[in-house]
């Protein structure tokens, strides 16, 4: 069955391409790109519509396993959203996570499909504690270690994509264990991610930790969600700190989501004692997400017996100054992934508006080209990750496409209701088979792993 996807401005910055164009795709791969009529099965009139690679979100924390099986919850599932979104492959395992053993999660997608192609990273802390090192705050012995730096390797044998760290949340990780664990990477080509262990103010101090390590061993690292890390008047300097690695040959790449407030859990270590200091705010700047307090902002005693008694509580803390976000993004290194977390559907926006509302708020009022913006959704992400066969249209390519409206494109999601759907999306192909049309999903198992 040969579909054709024809009158479309296509846009693929992988192979520089930028003009009306068709689009054959057989098999589940793209067979031809070209300005010909060509003959097909099945035709679809994309006259006034974008045509590109499904987007790659390389930032995302994976929907759980439960009893064996995928969460897969048509609404709820972080990979429904992402799938809504026009995104067709996740880089999931970040800030040092996994739901449960990488290599059985690329497994179980294989086994079951998935909303969208899975490509897993090592969490850093999940072998972690299987290693031993269960006190977050304390340095892990030479022995845990070791057993750390085999299961990872064991880990990129399997095909996962990369290593990730989750260093703000793993305070007792010291020099020995972050160069340890990621000499595991050596040779392989593939990228470490990190979650800074500091931000604000001490984000220089805890990007030299990381990007030191990464240039000591010859590893390609990425920096992860900077709009959280450094969107609090530090972007100037912090982007020219990267570029200044970057000119001193360290292959360095960052990522951000286009929202002004952060993610995260009432009990972790970003809001430890001195957070309010550190971010310059009052507790009223901490939105809750679930349990009694849902959608409202903390006061301090709801702050100190919320955090005691639930502290699995998703947080939206509103501190990050727009104007930083925006320096962010449109920085040439700094490609877009949305830094997906829910909890049944509960949680922060970005997991099913962010990819929408980068051609809504930066392409439309002309703060980014929608070539570039394409850029940073689809090629970046996926020479990055060295995802084989995805962020393009090249012939031979795995016919993952989205066609949108660029008029139209937009994030509707909010941080009151966060997996509201994005409007102007009007077919999603994943390997060439229709996951998504006119918005609604409608096969929800075509994806697979990505191994590297
Ligand atoms: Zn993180």
């Amino acid at each position: 069955m040969k579909t054709l996807i024809h009158g479309g401005r296509v846009i693929d910055p992988a192979d520089r391409i930028d003009g009306r164009l068709n689009i054959l795709i057989e098999d589940g791969k793209i067979a031809a790109v070209s300005p010909d009529d060509m003959a097909a099965d099945r035709r679809v009139d994309a006259a006034g519509k974008v045509v590109c690679p499904g987007f790659v979100d390389c930032h995302v924390h994976e929907d759980p396993v439960e009893g064996g099986r995928l969460y897969a919850d048509a609404e709820k599932s972080v990979f429904a959203c992402m799938l809504r979104m026009g995104v067709t492959t996740v880089v999931a395992g970040n800030c040092g996570g996994n739901v449960c053993d990488p290599g059985d999660y690329l497994d179980i997608v294989d086994r079951d499909g998935a909303f969208v192609n899975v490509a897993m990273l090592a969490g850093h802390e999940y072998f972690r504690v299987l290693a031993g090192a269960e006190d977050n705050y304390a340095p892990a012995t030479a022995e845990q270690v070791k057993t750390m730096t085999e299961a990872i390797r064991k880990s990129l044998s399997r095909g996962c994509a990369g290593l990730s760290y989750g260093i703000r949340y793993d305070p007792g990780i010291n020099e020995a264990e972050l160069l340890g664990t990621m000499a595991a990477l050596q040779g392989t080509g593939k990228p470490a991610a990190c979650h800074l262990r500091d931000d604000a103010k001490a984000v220089f101090g805890a990007l030299a930790e990381f990007l030191d390590a990464a240039k000591a061993l010859g590893v390609p690292a990425e920096v992860s969600h900077i709009g959280s890390m450094a969107g609090f008047g530090q972007m100037e300097q912090f982007l020219a700190a990267v570029d200044a690695y970057r000119a001193g040959g360290l292959d360095v790449g960052c990522d951000c989501y286009p929202y002004s407030a952060f993610c995260t859990g009432l009990g972790s270590a970003t809001y430890d004692d001195g957070w309010l200091e550190r971010y310059n705010c009052g507790y009223d700047v901490l939105e809750l997400c679930e349990g009694p307090y849902k959608g409202q902002r903390c006061t301090e005693a709801i702050f100190r017996q919320q955090r005691a008694a639930f502290p699995s509580c998703r947080t939206v803390c509103h501190v990050m100054q727009p104007e930083e976000i925006d320096r962010a993004l449109r920085h040439p290194a700094v490609m877009l992934a949305s830094d997906a977390t829910m909890h049944l559907g509960q949680g922060h926006p970005r997991a099913a508006g962010t990819f929408p509302r980068l051609i809504a708020e930066y392409v439309r009022p002309g703060r980014l080209s929608l070539y570039d913006a394409v850029a940073k959704m689809t090629a970046m992400p996926a020479a990055r990750f060295g995802l084989p066969g995805k962020g393009t249209l090249r012939v031979g390519a795995d016919a993952d496409v989205v066609v949108f409206d660029p008029d139209k494109i937009k994030d509707t999601a909010t941080f009151t209701d966060p997996i509201s759907p994005p409007e102007g999306i009007d077919l999603v192909l994943i390997n060439g088979a229709e996951a998504v049309r006119d918005g609604r999903i409608v096969s929800g198992n075509l994806g697979r792993s990505v191994r590297t």
